[in-house]
C-alpha cells in the first residue's frame, strides 16, 4: 500500500478545515462503518455476539414429555384414594434413569420407577414424587393421589417448534447461548467483529517496561484505545508507536494497512502546534481535520485514506491527550462500532441523575466531565477537573456527565445526563 501522493490541490498541512457540532462528526464517522458481513461462528464463541438473524426452533423443547421430579410415572387412575393412612401398592414395571431411549410403555396398575429428565412411558401421565412413597424397586407403596399431569414435563411447553426463539439483533449472553445449544445447534449466524488498528503517535513516547529519560512519558493511549476496542466487542491490533516523523508514520500504516482492515485510529498529531504529524501526513488524502465543538476532544479527524489499488480505509485520528483520547473514542468511535454489529443499543446506557455540586460550562461547547455516580441518592459528582491529561481521574470515574451546548452553569440538584461507562 502507498498513500497516494497528492501531487493534487492538497490543502495546506496543518490547516484546520471546517468546524463541526459532535452530531455532525459523530455522523461522519459512522457513515465510515458501514454493517459488517454476516458470519457463523461456534455458539460456544459466541457470547457478546449480535444475532443476525431470527433463530427460529428447529425442535421442540422440552423435546419430549418427560418427568420433573425423581419419583414414579403412574397412570393418575391408579392411585385414586392413596392416601398416608390408605397407600396404594403396585409393581414397579421398570427402572427410567435420564437417557434410557427404549422406554416400553405402562401397563395398567404397574409404576416405572422415574428419574429427573427421564422420558415418561407412553401411557403413564403422572409422577408421584418420591417422598410420597415407600422407595420400593420390586413393590411401591405410593402415600398420596395426585391427578394426571402432575410433574410432568411436556414437549413444546418452554418453547414450540418452528417458532422464532430469539429475534435478530438480540446480543447473546449465557442464556441466549444455552437455548441456541438446547436447540441442538452448533453455530450462530452474527455480523462480522470489525478489525480496528491503533497508531499512537510522538517522538516523547515510550513503551512501558523501557527507562525514561527527562521529557519523556510512557506510552498509555494505544493499549487504552485497544482495550476500549475490544470491550466494544471488536478485535483490534496495536501497531508499534511513532515518532512526529511524516515518513515513519506513514511507513508504519502502509506496512499494516491493506484490505480487511474496518477502521485505522490514531492517537495525537492532530491540534494546532507544529510537529502534528497525523494531520501533516493525512491531509490532503481523503481525512478531512476539524475542530468540534465539545470538551474535551475539540480537534478531530476522520475520512476514508485513500490507498493505491483503489483500496481505501477508513480513519479516525483522536487527539492524544489520554482524557480526550478516551472521550472522544466513548463519543465518536464505540456507537459507530456498535452499530456496525447490529447492536440494538450501540450508545452507552444514559440515565438522568443529580448535580452534587456546581459546576461552571463553556455554554458553545458540549463537555463531557468524569464523574462518580451515587446509585443509592442519585447524585452525580465530578472527579479531577475538565482537564484533558488526567488519566487518575479517568481512572476512577464510572461515568461521564453530559453538559450541552448553550448551558453555562449547573447547580446543586440539577438534573445532568450522564453516561455509564460500566454499562
Ligand atoms: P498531542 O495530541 O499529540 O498534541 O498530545 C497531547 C498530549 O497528550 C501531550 O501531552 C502528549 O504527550 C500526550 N500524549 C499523546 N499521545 C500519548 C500517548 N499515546 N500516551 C500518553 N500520552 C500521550
Ligand atoms: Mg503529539
Amino acid at each position: 500500500m502507498v498513500i497516494v501522493n497528492a501531487a493534487a490541490p492538497a490543502p495546506q498541512p496543518g490547516t484546520i478545515k471546517s468546524a463541526r457540532t459532535v452530531d455532525e462528526h459523530r455522523a461522519v464517522v459512522a457513515a465510515l462503518l458501514p454493517p459488517t458481513e454476516v458470519v457463523e461462528v461456534p455458539v460456544a464463541e459466541a457470547r457478546g455476539r449480535v444475532l443476525a438473524e431470527d433463530l427460529v426452533t428447529p425442535l421442540a423443547l422440552p423435546p419430549f414429555d418427560n418427568s420433573a421430579m425423581d419419583g414414579y410415572a403412574v397412570r393418575a387412575v391408579d392411585v385414586v384414594g392413596a392416601g398416608e393412612s390408605s397407600p396404594v401398592e403396585l409393581p414397579v414395571a421398570t427402572d427410567i434413569p435420564a437417557g434410557r431411549v427404549d422406554v416400553p410403555a405402562l401397563e395398567p396398575g404397574t409404576a416405572a420407577r422415574i428419574m429427573t429428565g427421564a422420558p415418561m412411558p407412553a401411557g403413564a401421565d403422572a409422577v408421584i414424587q418420591v417422598e410420597l412413597t415407600d422407595g420400593g424397586t420390586e413393590r411401591v407403596r405410593i402415600a398420596a393421589e395426585r391427578p394426571a399431569g402432575t410433574h410432568v414435563r411436556t414437549v413444546g411447553e418452554d418453547v414450540a417448534a418452528g417458532v422464532v426463539a430469539l429475534t435478530a439483533g438480540t446480543v447473546l449472553g449465557a442464556p441466549q447461548i444455552a437455548i441456541a445449544a438446547a436447540l441442538g445447534l452448533a453455530t450462530l449466524r452474527v455480523r462480522r467483529q470489525p478489525h480496528v488498528l491503533v497508531l499512537s503517535t510522538g517522538s516523547e513516547l515510550v513503551e512501558p517496561g523501557r527507562e525514561l529519560r527527562p521529557g519523556q512519558i510512557y506510552e498509555s493511549n494505544g493499549v487504552m484505545l485497544a482495550a476500549a476496542i475490544r470491550d466494544a466487542g471488536c478485535t483490534a491490533e496495536q501497531l508499534r508507536s511513532v515518532a512526529d516523523d511524516v515518513d515513519e508514520f506513514r511507513k508504519v500504516l502502509q506496512e499494516r494497512v491493506a484490505e480487511g482492515v474496518d477502521l485505522v485510529i490514531t492517537s495525537g498529531g492532530v491540534s494546532a502546534g507544529a510537529y502534528e504529524v497525523v494531520k501533516d501526513a493525512l491531509t490532503g488524502h481523503g481525512v478531512d481535520f476539524v475542530r468540534v465543538a465539545m470538551q474535551p476532544g475539540g480537534p478531530q479527524g476522520a475520512g476514508r485514506l485513500q490507498l493505491d489499488d483503489g483500496i481505501s480505509c477508513p480513519v479516525v485520528t483522536l487527539p492524544g491527550n489520554p482524557v480526550s483520547s478516551l472521550v472522544s473514542f466513548e463519543v465518536f468511535v464505540r456507537p459507530a462500532l456498535r452499530a456496525a454489529m447490529g447492536h440494538p443499543h450501540p450508545a452507552r446506557p444514559v440515565v438522568t441523575a443529580k448535580a452534587g455540586e456546581d459546576l461552571r460550562s463553556p455554554a458553545d461547547k458540549r463537555q463531557f466531565r468524569r464523574g462518580v455516580l451515587d446509585a443509592a441518592d442519585g447524585t452525580v459528582r465530578e472527579v479531577g477537573s475538565p482537564a484533558s491529561h488526567l488519566l487518575g481521574a479517568l481512572a476512577r470515574a464510572d461515568c461521564l456527565m453530559v453538559l450541552p451546548e448553550g448551558l453555562d452553569a449547573v447547580r446543586v440538584g440539577d438534573p445532568v445526563e450522564v453516561w455509564l461507562l460500566d454499562g
